[in-house]
């Protein structure tokens, strides 16, 4: 099969190897549809720590072709979507934390692949209704779903996030399904903006026409807002997030912020205003729930250019310029 290897910075190669064999308690899925995610952009500019030689990719959706010893035949031909670990459900960070810490976590292989072999818990079976390519978002959507359970929200109040690429449409989406009432986006890109609406978005800022704390106090009574979710990875725009709020507000950080960068708010405000920072990273417990999750969503136009395998590069370049919302690699065509 053929993969593409990452060899640090912008530098990839095509290789063929060997096709893999289904291990004990593993499968073979052949890969339908990768998403290209932020991570995979930041790792290739040393943002994001990562160790080359390696095959990129964790956001993949496809069909089980072979199942190792002790997984039950009958799952070949099944479609799935693949977890890039699995969880042992009884070490202290999955009892404590979140399964998607496991301490015992098994791997799925890099996914910029014709084919990806996935721990048997990994590999999620996606619903009928849910076609592969859109179940490819399962990832970022778990992310988000995932931050969005851990806001408290006690009085149906309004949110906002600031950054409306993939990360941001789905954090809004889940932020109103958690019961928040009225949701904001603030994204200077109007073709961005307008998405929002189809996730939910009650009210639209575009930064470059108002300041948005005062957007909000507009639409609020003047008041600020309950939540404020930073999807970007800036952390000035976190420092706005915590203007934004009202008093005991919530801030949630899905976006990735540079390594080492300080929190540029005033200590004495987050203190008086009893302001709550929450970081999100990862998938924490809902990885399995969320294509059924987003399978109720409508995700027309979220998948914006669709590349073959040997055009990963070009697509990490692409996605990196934010030219669309989502780019998706297809290594079977
Ligand atoms: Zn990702
Ligand atoms: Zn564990």
């Amino acid at each position: 099969m053929r993969i593409m290897t990452w060899h640090g910075g912008d530098k990839f190669t095509l290789d063929q190897v060997p096709d893999p064999v289904a291990r004990p308690g593993r499968v073979v899925v052949k890969v339908d549809t990768i998403g290209v995610c932020g991570t995979d952009v930041h790792i290739t500019q040393g943002l994001f720590p990562s160790t080359p030689p390696k095959v990129l990719g964790h956001e993949g959706s496809g069909v089980i072709v072979e199942v190792g010893e002790g997984v039950d035949k009958s799952r070949i031909g099944e479609r799935v979507v693949m977890n890039t670990t699995s969880h042992c459900g009884v070490c202290s960070a999955c009892t404590t934390w979140s399964e998607s810490r496991c301490e015992n976590a098994d791997l799925t292989s890099g996914m910029f692949a014709e084919y990806a072999t996935a721990p048997s818990q990994s590999a999620v079976k996606i619903p009928d209704t849910l076609d592969l390519e859109q179940a490819a978002l399962t990832e970022p959507a778990s992310c988000c779903f995932s931050g969005a359970e851990m806001v408290r929200i006690d009085d149906n109040g309004i949110g906002v996030v600031i950054g409306g690429g993939i990360m941001g449409l789905f954090t809004l989406a889940f932020l109103k399904r958690q019961g928040v009432e009225r949701m904001i986006m603030s994204e200077p890109v109007a073709a961005r903006r307008e998405m929002a609406t189809q996730f939910g978005a009650d009210l639209l800022h575009d930064p470059a026409e108002s300041d948005l704390t005062e957007f909000v106090k507009d639409h609020n009574g003047g008041y600020g807002a309950n939540i404020a979710a930073e999807v970007v990875g800036q952390p000035k725009l976190v420092a706005k997030c915590v203007e934004v709020v009202r008093p005991r507000g919530e801030v949630l950080m899905i976006g990735v912020n540079p390594e080492g960068a300080p929190l540029p708010v005033d200590m004495y405000d987050l203190h008086y205003r009893e302001i709550t920072l929450k970081g999100a990273f990862g998938r924490g417990d809902v990885f399995a729930r969320t294509p059924a999750e987003i399978d109720t969503l409508n995700l027309d136009g979220v998948i914006s250019g669709r590349y073959e395998l040997q055009d990963v590069p070009q697509a990490i370049v692409d996605s990196g310029e934010g030219k669309g919302v989502k780019f998706v690699i297809k290594p079977n065509g």
